[in-house]
Formats: C-alpha cells, structure tokens, sequence
C-alpha cells in the first residue's frame, strides 16, 4: 500500500546564548544534552506504532540551535531515525545553524548525514543591531559561513533577516536586502522584530531603557520587501517566506498547506488526522517523562470549524490564497460562512478572486493589504 507523505521536525532546545527577543523553547544550559537527544531517540521508539503508514520527505533539525550538535549527536539521531521510520525517500533536509558554528568540521558531518539546506540564522548585517540582539555571531561570521558552505557543496541556503527595527538603534533592511542578492541565498524568512514577554527585549522595553520597534517602519519594510521581490524576480509565496523560482522550503509548506508531520523534541508540534500534539517545553520534564515511557505531550482534536479556519490562516498567508476546492467535503453551511464573509471582505477590497489556470477559484490578501494578511484572515474565522 502507498505510504502517505509526511515531514519530520525535530527540536533541539539548547542555545549558546539568549538572543534578546526570543521567546522559543531553548536553554543555555546544556549539561543534560546528550541525555536529552537520547530521550528524543526513546520518543521516536514510542511514537513508532502511529506513524507506520507515513513516508518521511522532508526533515528538518530546528531549535534552539540544532549546529550546536556533535557529529555523534547527529549520527545517533539519523540511526534512529532510520530504525523506526521510513526514511528512504527523504527530498530535503534542513538544519538550522548559526553563523558562527558554520565550521568546516560541522558542515563536513553534516554533508555526510545528508543535510542538503542550511536555513542561517543571520538576521541582520549590522553588527550593533546583532549586538542589542545578543546574537552570538557578528556580520562577517555570516559572510564567511555562507563561502564556507558553498565550499563544501551546500546549494540551499535559507537566510533568517529581521525588520521592523526601533528608530536610532542601527539596521538598514534595504541594505541587508542587497546582500541577500550578493551572496547567491535562494530563499529567505524575514520576520517583523515582535516584542514577546518575558524576553529580556521586552523588560528593557517595559522600563524604558530602550526604545520600542515603530510599526510604521514595520509596515514600511514590508513594503520594501513587496518590491525588492517584485524587482528582483523572487517570489514572495509566504507572508514571511521568499524563494527564487523553485527554491521553496518543501518542509514549511507541507505546514500550510496542511500535511502530518511528526514533532519530536521538547516543544515540538505534530499534525496527524486532524489531530494536533505538542510536547512539554521543559527539558528535565521532557527528559523524565521519556525515561517513564510517558509521551510528555498535550493533544487536541480539531473541530471542523478549526479545521477551517486553519485552512484559511494557512492559506490566506499564501500568495495563491485559499483554494476553495480545499474546502470540499466540509459541511455547507460552515463553507457558506467563509464565503459569506469573503464576498463582504471582496466588496470592501481586503480580499480579492482569481481562478487558478485549472479553473478553480481562489480568495488571496490583495498585495496592498498583505501586511495585514492575520488580521483579515482572522475576519473569516468561524466561532
Ligand atoms: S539562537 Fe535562535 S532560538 Fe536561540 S535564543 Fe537566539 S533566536 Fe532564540
């Protein structure tokens, strides 16, 4: 029987320092790492059972930062990978690094594990913004690792860049932009600076000691970012995600578009019919609930009004929009809804109709209004 296909995310919640704005599951500490990648070994034997029908893709090591493995650590992790699931087809596979740990011995073991993208964790090319950021790497890491990896015969690059920065504290987007072309990067995630709680941004923030990101310059970058794509041939098929012609992240888009995936690590989220599972973000917990047998994991099955509004989340956030045909199968009325509420969104032009070249209709944020993509895809939510 033909496997179903499915992507693999495996987190590794370790850190060599707290960037300033990051509210992800990770901890500088890491005296318990490798019994932690032992425990997440333990979980792929226990969840095993669920995921005999799938066929794994896609894998992808995100964090935390994932560099910061040994080449044991990896090869541990890839054996027990291949002992309990389908591996054999796997199309992309992705580690998360940061610049700074971009070394010839790293990139030489993960080649051989068969890494064939490198998402980097760049950020900025300024060095005073990557200092306020507390990222560990500075501007010339970023330039030196991406020769390095091309040296070693590494093809796909994703780049992490960040916009939106408060007024007077360094960063130009335009520039960093610029560099992007330069350095040959095929793909790029750029995000909005969101202030977060709990982060050491916001507390510096909160007490006025220093200033907070402008939205206007958010909104200004983002248009920036509209442009520089359309100039420059990119396509800008997520609202933070970009990709030269056929460069798109396959693993990311197996998230929109709504395909299983299994999580693995602390924090780490699964999608599997229609139910959703996320695993404790607390390492010492995680660690001994595994040494239990115990999935440390919360789950929920989603609603057919959830099932839906992920749908036009996911799909509003994309350039071809929500696909109307996804919707079939769903119960009338609930579909009727959506389309109810996008024929108001239509005629008050947040929303527009295009059919794709089979003829099927879609709905899409129209390019003007892309910055306020959640916003307006939130206004079809079913309750
Ligand atoms: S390296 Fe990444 S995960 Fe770690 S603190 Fe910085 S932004 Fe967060």
């Amino acid at each position: 029987m033909q496997k179903t296909k499915a992507g693999i995310y495996i987190h590794i919640p370790f850190c060599a320092q707290a960037c300033s704005y990051c509210n992800f599951h990770f901890s500088t500490t890491r005296k318990n790492m490798d019994k932690l990648i032992t425990s997440i070994g333990n979980e792929m034997a226990i969840r095993e059972k669920d995921w005999r029908a799938y066929q794994f893709d896609t894998l992808y090591f995100g964090g935390g930062t994932p560099s910061l493995l040994r080449s044991e650590n990896f090869s541990f992790l890839m054996e027990a990978l291949n002992k309990h699931f389908f591996m054999t087809s796997l199309q992309e596979f992705t580690i998360e690094a940061n610049p700074d740990d971009i070394t010839h011995e790293n990139l030489k073991a993960w080649k051989e594990i068969g890494v064939n993208r490198l998402s980097i964790g760049v950020q900025s090319f300024d060095n005073e913004v990557l200092e306020w950021m507390n990222r560990s790497h500075k501007a010339e890491d970023s330039l030196k690792a991406l020769e390095r990896a091309r040296g070693f015969g590494f093809e796909k690059f994703s780049m992490d860049l960040i916009y939106g920065l408060p007024e007077g504290k360094g960063g130009d987007f335009m520039k960093d932009l610029g560099r992007v072309d330069e350095l040959g990067v095929n793909h790029i995630s750029a995000y909005a600076l969101t202030i977060e709680e709990n982060t050491p941004l916001h507390k510096k923030i909160m007490t006025q000691s220093f200033p907070a990101p402008d939205e206007n310059r958010a909104v200004n970058d983002f248009q920036k970012l509209q442009e520089w794509a359309r100039e420059n041939d990119w396509r800008h098929y997520e609202l933070s995600n970009l990709s030269k012609k056929g460069a798109e992240g396959v693993h990311n888009s197996q998230y929109w578009s709504r395909k299983p995936y299994l999580g693995l690590g602390p924090s780490a989220h699964g999608f599997q019919e229609e139910k959703r599972y996320w695993n404790l973000a607390n390492n010492p917990q995680y660690i001994k609930q595994i040494d239990l047998g115990i999935l440390p994991e919360e789950k929920e099955s989603l609603s057919l009004k959830d099932q839906l509004n992920e749908w036009v989340m996911t799909s509003l956030r994309l350039d071809t929009g929500l696909n109307l045909k996804n919707l079939n199968g769903y119960p009338t009325e609930l579909v009727q809804e959506i389309i109810d509420s996008a024929d108001e969104l239509i005629r008050i032009g947040e929303l527009e109709r295009y059919k794709d070249s089979f003829g099927h209709l879609h709905v899409r944020v129209p390019l003007e209004k892309r910055f306020l993509t959640d916003g307006i895809a939130s206004k079809l939510f079913l309750v």
